[in-house]
């Protein structure tokens, strides 16, 4: 017996002290010990990446399956390849769009038969909080949901209410119980309009920054009177970053996430009638995803994670007011926030932070978003020199709809490892439930 089943060596790796020359040993599908890029070592098997940078598997804290009930839209079986494919070693499931949506103990239970099997990479679940379910938050965190997701507008699915801001603070009282988190998807109704027609800028018009800033202003209050933890999703505008920043400074418990689509793609390259682009809180102008940029880079915004949120290709109608809203990018995270942050000055110390370690302390997901001696050995040979066209129709997602189709992103996954075993998306799957 070796001692180590399996060594990956690069000359960039990016650990938590920075990128450096560094062979991660593996032991038991953990991470052992992290030597010197050139130290002799004895192991069943040894991978010398070279220049190839070694990263962490990232980890996903927001992506909608949609399975069971769903999964036409999107499954467990092709999101979870398209995740290993992209880098991604670990995603936490979202409660909606499955049916039943994940409110109950039993409808998770009816969500982990569904997925039993199937998995790629390992996967948490969010529980979901909607109105009336005060009494199902306890049994889901006690079965091991990482915490809470709310909506204070319409989800776009009947199932899944919005909260009021009374019903939130009831929730949070609940959840204080035993210090959990919840999740909030945060725009006004208030100040949300009906679209006045079908094109993007009429979409976009009718979800104005406002509606996110006050619904993120409510959900801090709500943090602050009631001291749960509360991480405010998908930022997408950069008029949220002022009230997020004076909240952390006055010790509110409040973090936030933006996501690739609103760092990497702009309002005015919009295709007229590519509804491939329509999401919810929308894709905005050029001059707010520079700020969202500053908001990472000063750390207002502590995670990028996809908000993958896939459905059939005939429910992107060429209409934006009547559109599906939802991204489907999974597979793609990596390579399109690098290709943005590298002409921005970042490294990929950067980007393993927001994409890796940041979501992992978030959920709370212990084991993973790092290499070190003690964690999984979810690993990534990450080449970042590489040219990646993309074509939707061969990413692993379900359905061959994305806004990047077409475009050429730098930087690829060669290979994943799950566990310390290199992820083989034509073998069976190896994911766990976490
Ligand atoms: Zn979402």
């Amino acid at each position: 017996m070796s001692e180590y089943e399996l060594v990956v060596r690069s000359r960039v790796a990016v650990t938590p002290e920075g990128e450096r020359p560094a062979a991660v040993a593996v032991r038991e599908g953990k991470i052992a010990a992290v030597h010197a890029y050139d130290a002799a070592l004895d192991a069943g098997q040894d991978v010398d990446l070279g220049d190839l940078a070694l990263l962490p598997g990232l980890v996903d804290t927001h992506v909608h399956v949609n399975e069971p009930g769903r999964t036409h839209w999107e499954g467990f079986a092709s999101a979870t390849r398209a995740a290993a494919a992209g880098g991604v070693t670990t995603i936490v499931d979202m409660p909606l769009n499955s049916l039943p949506p994940t409110v109950t103990a039993a409808a998770l239970t009816a969500k982990q038969e569904a997925a039993a099997g199937q998995c790629y990479v390992d996967v948490g679940f969010w529980g979901g909080a909607i109105p009336g379910n005060l009494d199902d938050l306890r049994p889901l965190h006690e079965r091991g949901v990482y915490g809470f997701k709310c909506f204070l507008s319409p989800s776009g699915v009947e199932e899944f209410p919005p909260l009021t801001p009374d019903e939130v603070r009831q929730a949070l009282k609940v959840i204080a119980e035993f210090d959990g988190l919840m999740v909030v998807h945060a725009e006004d109704p208030s100040l949300l309009l009906e679209p006045a027609g079908p094109t993007y800028p009429e979409f976009l018009d009718s979800r104005p920054g406002a509606s996110e800033r006050r619904a993120v202003e409510q959900a801090i209050e709500l943090s602050r009177q009631t001291g749960v933890r509360v991480h405010i999703l998908h930022v997408s505008s950069a008029d949220c970053l002022e009230p997020l920043a004076a909240a952390r400074r006055g010790g509110v418990r409040v973090s936030a996430e933006t996501c690739p689509h609103y760092l990497t793609l702009t309002a005015e390259q919009v295709p007229d009638g590519d509804t491939a682009f329509k999401c919810c809180p929308p894709i905005r102008s050029a001059e707010n995803r520079d700020r969202l940029w500053a908001g990472l880079a000063d750390g207002v915004l502590s995670c990028v994670v996809s908000d993958h949120s896939p459905s059939t290709a005939d429910l992107k109608l060429p209409d934006f007011a009547a559109a599906w809203g939802g991204i489907a990018s999974l597979q793609l995270g990596l390579p399109a926030i690098w290709t943005e942050a590298a002409t921005r000055g970042h490294g990929l110390a950067d980007v393993v932070r927001w994409m890796s370690a940041n979501p992992a302390a978030l959920a709370g997901i212990r084991g993973k978003g790092g290499l070190v001696p003690g964690a999984d050995a979810d690993l990534v040979a990450f080449d970042p020199a590489a040219d990646l066209p993309v074509d939707a129709a061969a990413l692993h997602h379900k359905n061959p709809v994305t806004p990047y189709h077409g475009r050429t992103l730098k930087g690829a996954v060669r290979t994943t490892w799950l566990r310390g075993v290199p992820v083989d998306v034509t073998a069976p799957p190896r994911g766990v439930f976490l």
